[in-house]
């Protein structure tokens, strides 16, 4: 056990979310629980991650759980393990509920994107069909996030394209999509900022984003097959257009390959995920845990053979050619590959602690609070 690596998870505590503050003491080595000096409770070391509570060991429920994040079956875990189906399922929505925090936490954060695609795969899973719309950033291939429903409408589209606003600095933006007019729509809806107000009345007005640039891949079936591609520009200039393209993936022009790409995968592996004869409404939260579970496994524990970089002059790498990286690394949001242990232990910490709002002046002893752990 070690205090300098923990956080008081408390949300009534001052201290709450911050690391190394010398606040933290060890309450009990035999049960793992440690002491915050601030609020005075105690807390399970494994508060916050996917092993709170769970009497199987950690290695057990990591290795089911990177099996299920890689596609195996169900029934074959069931089998392989001895385990009830119930609790491979209840591991299966825990993990994927930690896998949201870790990707909301580290993912959803503003970044200069340059270029992304979105497209939604449709999915028939057994009896049903589901909708699912993602988006990926091309320099990194990291996954921004994705989005289920039982129809691809305004709303589906609506929904991704705020996540990628999640993602986004006001930096300049190519958005590669498919011939879905929605989405032209949505994008020139979602990245607009209120216009500072200077007078009391009316409707506050919006503002568009500047270098916003939406590009179409619109391809022409005939039985089924890919007869010819269609690639437009709808809004933004073409040189600029290609310079958010060159930056972002070497060469090459207006495609999505790269998100069709990741929805093969997301695909072949969400299939196994799910129970046979079940309706929709039940399914979600199962496909939501899944699709989350298989994006953060992905971002953070898979090293990709595009992302790999040649080791020149590196010291610590003498005798290795290439440099191997996840999507997560190539963002610079860790520094090794994780292990599915890792991510499933990680903590995600709380928001810092803001006093409780009263009237009147704040005492002197919040103030003291608010100095030493607000600033
Ligand atoms: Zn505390």
């Amino acid at each position: 056990m070690d205090p300098q690596n923990v956080f008081c998870p408390n949300p009534e505590c001052p201290a709450r979310g911050q690391l190394g503050q010398g606040n933290i003491g060890i309450h009990s080595q035999k049960e793992q629980r440690y002491r915050c000096h601030v609020c005075g409770k105690t807390f399970a070391s494994r508060t916050g991650t996917a092993f709170y509570r769970l009497r199987t060991a950690e290695e057990t429920v990591t290795r089911v759980v990177t099996l299920l994040a890689h596609g195996c079956p169900v029934q074959a875990i069931v089998v392989a393990f001895g385990l009830d189906e119930r609790t491979v399922q209840a591991w299966q929505a825990r993990s994927g509920a930690q896998c949201r925090r870790v990707q909301t936490h580290l993912v959803e954060q503003p970044r200069d994107l340059g270029q992304v695609q979105a497209d939604e795969l449709w999915a028939k899973l057994q009896g049903l069909k589901v909708w699912m719309a993602m988006a990926l950033q091309v320099s990194t291939r990291l996954w921004l996030g994705g989005v289920i429903s039982a129809r691809r409408d305004r709303e589906l589209i609506g929904a991704l394209v705020q996540k990628i606003r999640a993602c986004a600095l006001p930096r300049p933006l190519l958005v590669c999509v498919d011939g879905l007019a929605t989405y032209v729509k949505a994008v020139r809806q979602v990245f607009r900022d209120p216009v500072p107000r200077d007078h009391q009345t009316g409707r506050r007005r919006l503002r568009p984003w500047r270098g916003i640039y939406i590009a179409q891949v619109i391809k022409q079936y005939a039985k089924q097959h890919v007869v010819g591609i269609k690639r437009r520009i709808v809004q933004g200039r073409r040189a600029a257009v290609q310079r958010l393209i060159d930056r972002s993936q070497g060469e090459g022009g207006i495609n999505t390959a790269y998100i069709e790409r990741l929805n093969a995968t997301f695909r072949a592996r969400l299939h196994r995920l799910v129970r046979r004869g079940r309706g929709l409404a039940r399914q979600v939260p199962t496909l939501e845990h899944g699709m989350y579970l298989i994006g953060a496994v992905y971002n953070f524990c898979t090293f990709h053979q595009s992302l790999r970089v040649r080791c020149l002059g590196r010291p610590d790498r003498v005798g290795h050619r290439w440099h191997e990286r996840t999507p997560a690394m190539a963002a610079g949001l860790a520094d090794h590959r994780w292990s599915v242990h890792e991510l499933l232990a990680y903590q995600v910490p709380p928001a810092r602690w803001t006093p409780p709002k009263r009237r009147g002046r704040q005492s002197k002893a919040t103030q003291a609070l608010v100095t030493h752990w607000c600033t």
